[in-house]
């Protein structure tokens, strides 16, 4: 069995942002050369997001309004957590929208349903933050 590992790293300048990166993800598994077997994409940050949906620009906008209704960014006072920090809200974001992703790697190629795409969901931006790719296979 192949294993490959490989950071990618994000610094967004806005707080809030998504970003896919299907085609970082493929292209890791291009320099894994591993034809079959499983690709892990997960965030290394407990304010950041890795999920699986359709590329649609109504829909983050939809999925970012529906984030601030459940836990919006202000009053940064209405958390315990934000005492010297501000991103309380962030942290649970980010547990909604998910740590990781797993796709099954066929052929050398994402096995996608239809429409799905990875995206990195960044909830407490303006600094460097990783996500981590993990391929196993043959
Ligand atoms: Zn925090």
């Amino acid at each position: 069995m192949k294993t490959f590992r490989k950071e990618l790293w994000f610094d967004v300048p806005t707080r809030r942002a998504f970003i896919n990166i299907t085609p970082k993800v493929q292209q890791c598994i291009d320099e894994s050369d591993i034809q079959e077997g499983l690709v892990l994409v997960n965030a290394m940050h407990i304010t950041a997001s890795v999920f699986i949906n359709d590329d649609e620009s109504g829909l983050h906008h939809d999925y970012d309004v529906w984030l601030e209704k459940l836990a919006p960014h202000e009053p940064v006072s209405g958390y315990r957590h934000n005492i010297g920090e501000d991103n309380a809200d962030a942290h649970m974001k980010r547990q909604i929208m998910g740590r990781e992703a797993v796709v099954a790697v066929t052929g050398g190629r994402l096995d996608f349903g239809t429409w799905e795409q990875i995206f990195y969901g960044e909830f407490d931006g303006r600094r460097k933050k990783r996500v981590l790719v993990k391929i196993i296979g043959e």
